[in-house]
């Protein structure tokens, strides 16, 4: 177990009303603009520099274990990550 700190207790600890699962989540982005920066070097081969997201739809939230939806709690989750 790694040591968390958790500033307003274990209340606020999200589990998945289906299934209890409280470790595993996973968002969903649609409409992703990805950009990806390269540079070419002199022997005509390319360094990738950064990559730009761009998300221009919604952002869902999903229980890791058993994938109900759980966007409803997707701004506490975004509010709790640290
Ligand atoms: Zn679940």
């Amino acid at each position: 177990m790694m040591p968390t700190i958790h500033p307003t207790g274990i209340a606020n600890r999200l589990s998945c009303p289906t299934c209890g699962n409280d470790e595993v989540f996973f968002e969903l982005a649609n409409d992703v603009l990805l950009t990806s920066h390269y540079t070419q070097n002199s022997d005509g081969s390319f360094t990738h520099d950064s990559d730009t997201t761009q998300i221009n739809g919604d952002v869902l939230l999903f229980c890791g274990a058993c994938q109900e939806d759980l966007s409803r709690y997707h701004q506490r989750f975004k509010e709790m990550i640290f």
